[in-house]
């Protein structure tokens, strides 16, 4: 039949289509990886073909830009840019919409560290949308609902990954006038399954349960890629800080070999932006822009559309902003230019994902210079960063 399950492996898990079927025949099963696709009940489908219409997979050409001017961006609140991943320049984007009386849509952990995109509507709640988490965030009714917002006269800011983005506009049927979008920069995401296992694993190894996951934490060692868990027991709560790449789940974050299929086909890693906005880490910051430099953190910052200048000047006040190039902003940044690869063991992955020991049994290897790295003193990283 001619609808949605033809899309198969190009499908990015947005759920536009479950949400768009008048007919309600689709509904998002989850394969055994543990990433969800559309299940189709053919004998309700009648082929209108909305399904497809709404799907970013076949709109990929929707709302692109190429950016217009690009930014480093460090929020100039201390509280605030210490819980964002970067330069908090998304934070700062959800902080302007919030003052023009809008609601924010954003990933967030709920309090068995599952994550999907909620809907924020006061400055008390951005906390919970700061920081990435490298886990597939599931968008559940999110689409509909800013739908809805849309309606009532509300300004909306979604955030997301630029596949995100593309299946809220393909959902929406193009841009609308009270909507801001931001994307990331975007590497590619594991599936909630494995980070559920990484979580048990976690709390059978401390003989507890893990109430807080920051992937960025800061606080031990400043902007990078340390993870900073805690786990209370029934006696104590205990804080772990660790080097992402000296993990069992973030060296495989980092080593790409456990994205859902569509991410190595991604159609948004190259500089045309879906969002009104793009964030991502300004890595080479250090070399092109030393003084600007922070332990703290610094965002880039694309502005592709004119919304999205609009949105950048509301949101100016909260941050120094520097203009950059997009060259600069380019370095250690593969997936402005193309997917991350699909290494040869993506296909054995998750394989045993249902073996009790599979997290256990995953190999982080003996990555000398990463630890070595993780035992510098993180000025003296700066230091060599810069030279
Ligand atoms: C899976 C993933 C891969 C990434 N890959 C890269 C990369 O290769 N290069 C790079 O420069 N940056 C990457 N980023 C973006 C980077 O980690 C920071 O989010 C970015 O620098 C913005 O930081 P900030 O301080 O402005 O955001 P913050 O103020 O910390 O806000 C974080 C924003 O990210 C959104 N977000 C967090 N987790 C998710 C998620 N799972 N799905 C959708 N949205 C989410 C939140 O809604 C929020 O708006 C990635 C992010 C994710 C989630
Ligand atoms: S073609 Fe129409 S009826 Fe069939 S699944 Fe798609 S939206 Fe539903
Ligand atoms: S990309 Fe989105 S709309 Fe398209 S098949 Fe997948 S879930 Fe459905
Ligand atoms: S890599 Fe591409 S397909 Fe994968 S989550 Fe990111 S934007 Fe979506």
């Amino acid at each position: 039949m001619e609808n949605i399950s033809r899309i198969k492996e190009k499908c990015v898990g947005c759920k536009s289509c479950e949400q768009s079927c008048l007919k309600h025949c689709i509904s998002m099963g989850e394969n055994k990886e543990g990433f969800w696709y559309p299940v189709v009940y053919e004998k309700n489908c009648v082929e209108c073909g909305k399904c497809l219409k709404t799907c970013p997979a076949e709109n990929i050409e929707q709302h692109r830009n190429m950016p217009q001017t690009v930014w480093a961006w460090r929020n100039k609140n201390d509280a605030d840019i210490m819980k964002s991943a970067s330069g908090g320049a998304a934070d700062s984007a959800a902080k302007a919409v919030l003052q023009m009386g809008g609601v924010v849509y954003g990933a967030a952990y709920d309090d068995q560290l599952v994550v999907s995109h909620i809907e924020i509507e006061s400055n008390a709640e951005r906390e919970k949308i700061q920081s990435s988490k490298y886990v597939q965030s599931d968008p559940n009714d999110s689409y509909s609902k800013v739908k809805q917002r849309l309606a009532e006269g509300k300004k909306v800011l979604y955030t997301g990954t630029p596949c995100q983005i593309a299946g809220l506009y393909a959902f929406l049927g193009g841009d609308k006038p009270n909507l801001y979008t931001v994307d990331l920069i975007c590497h590619g995401v594991p599936s909630p399954k494995f980070f559920k296992k990484y979580i048990e694993y976690q709390n059978k190894k401390t003989d507890g349960r893990v109430i807080y996951f920051n992937f960025r934490s800061k606080d031990k060692r400043g902007w990078g890629t340390q993870y900073l868990l805690k786990t209370k027991t029934k006696t104590k709560t205990k804080t772990k800080t660790k080097t992402l790449s000296l993990d069992r789940y973030g060296k495989h974050f980092m080593d790409s070999d456990c994205y859902r299929e569509s991410c190595y086909q991604c159609a948004y890693a190259n500089t045309s932006r879906v969002g009104d906005i793009t964030v991502g880490d300004f890595w080479g910051i250090a070399k092109s822009h030393p003084e600007f430099n922070s332990p703290k953190g610094v965002s880039s910052v694309f502005v592709n559309t004119e919304k999205g200048q609009e949105l950048f000047e509301k949101m100016k006040p909260f941050a120094e902003a520097e203009q950059a190039t997009l060259k600069e902003a380019m370095v250690k940044q593969g997936n402005l230019v193309q997917p991350s690869n699909r290494p040869e063991n993506r296909s054995n992955f998750y394989k045993e994902i249902d073996e009790p020991d599979f997290v256990s049994n995953l190999k982080v290897g003996l990555q000398l210079k990463a630890r070595i790295k993780s035992i510098l003193p993180s000025k003296l990283i700066q230091k060599i960063k810069s030279l």
